[in-house]
């Protein structure tokens, strides 16, 4: 019997929360003032519009691709552009 090695790649989360680190950002909710974040397990995207119709594209190239952190009391929720944090060709792989 063979054995296999399974390579582990880095969680999604993972990479979000080292990049958000390395920004040195207030940690406090701008809402309710808690400390109590939780990183979406998974990229949402804000699809960009054709400007002066009710349309999207449908293309994902014309999409800002972000991972939701949200607060784990109130529920406030943030938007992190992946590319902007530099860490977009490690989370689509
Ligand atoms: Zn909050």
């Amino acid at each position: 019997m063979a054995i296999s090695f399974v390579r582990k790649a880095k969680s999604v989360q993972q990479t979000v929360i080292e990049a958000l680190q390395a920004k040195d950002l207030p940690k406090a909710c701008p809402v309710c003032g808690q400390r109590s974040w939780v990183v979406a397990q998974g990229v949402t995207y804000l699809e960009l519009g054709v400007p002066g119709t009710r349309y999207t594209t449908g293309y994902r190239e014309e999409a800002i691709p972000c991972v939701p952190v949200v607060c784990n009391h109130c529920g406030n929720t943030l938007l992190f552009n992946l590319i902007v944090l530099g860490i977009w060709d490690q989370v689509r792989g």
